[in-house]
């Protein structure tokens, strides 16, 4: 039994097929001056067929899986294109007179080396997509075709070193049961494809692939990111059970789709979805989401080299728009900056800093680029319900000069001829400490909150979230937070406006009973997590859990709300939960 990562939920068992990608001998070797050009020209060609290779798999795909995944293939190209791959190889075979292989493979290990030294976990994940694209021109240069894994015959289990994103996204669902690889991340390109693709997986096993012969027994269980080679009859029966458990838990869970979430007292409270493109309407829709409650559009603009056109926002809030009805969707503007979202776009400088320029803030440093996005959102408008958001609100002056701005764009397109919602909803995301203490000055000039926890916690418990030291801090229980929620509830309904909650708290079963008895009007999480949510809302009883929140907003440490809340949960409504 082997421990790796699991990046794909699931458990399947099959015969194993190892693919061995044969270790590429690079050949080094001198060339006379009068071939260098001939060499140069050699390795334009590799490149050109490389990229006519991903232009392929990404065109094949967009039509068969939709277009959403094609940005990773996208990116690869955008790494051939760029003007210093080539330039760096090119002047290595002039200047040295080598042959080209030789060439890349020293541009490559200089590029990579730059990736070895950053800290960061999603950049570093980034030069296995450099050493992927180089690996493709090599193979090109080499005259192997790079892509082995065209039709199995019966269904298998993959194992190989690592996977190409090109790979991945040739695996064919029913052919590929699942696949375990030596490397990878749980942010590997790979790793997302695989999610999407809904095979299981587990990477990061280090030297599975040798350990392995094709036709040997394999067993992997995404959910624990374990594999176990040749499993016994006893470890196959445990992991049938495991199998029909889960399927039967989705069975029922799908049962819970349509229901309301309901108290038994007939409390509702609305159960929405935090997704990141449009496609992922559809998976909030077979969760049985309320809407979106949402819509992160950070991811619009990572992972590419030019800014996403007004046309082009346009088009995607307006599949939302269309897609989520009869319900509605919140557009975030972009929460670009602090540390989740590093892109490769050069825009300003200090956007890594939690507490420098991010959110609203850079949206108001950049006015134009703000521009777009809010005459995208609001010529969307006209498509559906939608409504709009702005995150990390410290201040009543930047809610003001946010609605200026916006109004500026509604009366641009009106003077193009443009139909929007004139009556568009603006509403403040609360994730400072000070938007929570002017709470009631906010809610005279928005319409409606969303308490952001995730950021709310870390700047009230002031941790940095990249420091290790103070991790254990980090508790969206914990007293002041809770206090927090209660007294930003409270500021907005004595002003009539509603407040949901759409921090990673709301989608945990626990966390029901405080934010229900806290009287928050919606919940917006993860998809995935509304079905258990429904199921536990739908045991409660609004009357008890309001009771239950008076309580534990007397207690004094997080640990102690998490136990009280442990304990009622239990004993009133018959729920263990952890
Ligand atoms: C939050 O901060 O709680 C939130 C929902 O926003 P994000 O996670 O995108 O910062
Ligand atoms: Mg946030």
């Amino acid at each position: 039994m082997l421990k790796g990562i699991g990046v794909s939920p699931g458990v399947v068992w099959g015969k194993a097929a190892v693919v061995r990608g044969a270790a590429m001998e690079i050949p080094e070797y001198p060339i006379p001056p009068e071939q260098v050009e001939a060499e140069i020209a050699r390795f334009h060609e590799a490149v050109d067929r490389s990229r006519s290779q991903l232009a392929s798999i990404s065109e094949h795909l967009g039509r068969n899986l939709g277009h959403q995944h094609t940005y990773i293939l996208d990116t690869h190209i955008l790494i051939l294109d760029d003007p210093a791959f080539a330039k760096t190889a090119t002047e290595d075979i002039s200047q040295h007179q080598i042959n080209a292989e030789w060439a890349l493979r020293r541009a490559l290990d200089q590029f990579i080396k730059v990736f070895d030294d950053v800290a960061d976990e999603y950049i570093k994940e980034r030069r296995r997509d450099v050493e992927q694209v180089g690996g493709r021109v090599l193979h090109n240069l080499l005259g192997q075709t790079p892509d082995t894994l065209a039709g199995f015959k019966e269904p298998v289990i993959l194992v190989a070193h690592d996977l190409t994103p090109a790979d991945t996204l040739q695996l064919t669902k029913g052919k590929v049961l699942g696949f375990t690889t030596d490397i990878g991340s749980a942010t590997s390109h790979t790793a997302i494809i695989a999610r999407a693709l809904e095979i299981p997986a587990v990477v990061g096993l280090r030297n599975i692939s040798e350990r392995i012969e094709t036709g040997d027994l394999i067993l992997i269980d995404g959910d624990q990111g374990i594999v176990v080679l040749n499993p016994s009859q006893d470890v196959l029966g445990f992991y049938k059970a495991k199998q029909v458990r889960l399927r039967n838990r989705m069975e029922e869970l799908e049962e819970l789709r349509d229901l309301p979430s309901r108290t038994t007292d007939a409390k509702e409270i609305i159960l929405s979805a935090n997704i990141e493109s449009a496609e992922e309407v559809e998976t909030a829709r077979t969760y049985g989401a309320q809407g979106v409650g949402l819509f992160r559009t950070e991811y619009l603009f990572i992972n590419r080299r030019m800014l996403p056109s007004e046309e082009e926002q346009f088009q995607e809030y307006r599949q939302i728009a269309q897609r989520v009805h009869p319900h509605c969707a919140v557009i975030r503007t972009v929460d670009l900056g602090g540390d989740k979202f590093l892109s490769p776009l050069q825009l300003g400088g200090g956007l890594k800093s939690t507490l420098g320029l991010r959110a609203i803030r850079f949206s108001l440093k950049e006015i134009p680029l703000f521009k777009v996005q809010l005459r995208a959102i609001l010529r969307a408008s006209h498509y559906g319900k939608l409504k709009l958001m702005f995150p990390l609100i410290s201040g009543v002056e930047e809610l003001r000069r946010a609605r200026e701005i916006l109004a500026e764009a509604g009366e641009e397109l009106h003077h193009s001829g443009f139909p929007f919602d004139p009556a568009l909803k603006v509403g403040v995301m609360i994730e400072t400490p000070s938007a929570v203490f002017i709470a009631d000055l906010l809610a005279q000039e928005a319409d409606f909150f969303s308490i952001g926890t995730n950021d709310l916690s870390q700047y009230c418990l002031a941790i940095d979230r990249v420091n290790e030291e103070v991790a254990y801090l980090y508790d969206p229980l914990h007293p002041s937070i809770l206090r927090s929620i209660h007294s930003v509830v409270q500021a907005a309904h004595s002003r009539g406006l509603r407040v949901d909650l759409c921090g990673e708290m709301s989608g945990d079963p626990l966390n029901a009973i405080i934010l229900l008895g806290l009287e928050l009007d919606g919940l917006s999480m993860n998809p995935l997590f509304i079905p258990r949510m429904k199921q536990v809302i739908r045991a409660l009883s609004f009357s008890e859990v309001r009771d239950i929140a008076a309580q534990a907003l007397l207690l004094a440490t997080g640990a102690e709300v998490r136990n009280y809340l442990k304990r009622e949960a239990d004993l009133r409504f018959g729920l263990q939960l952890h």
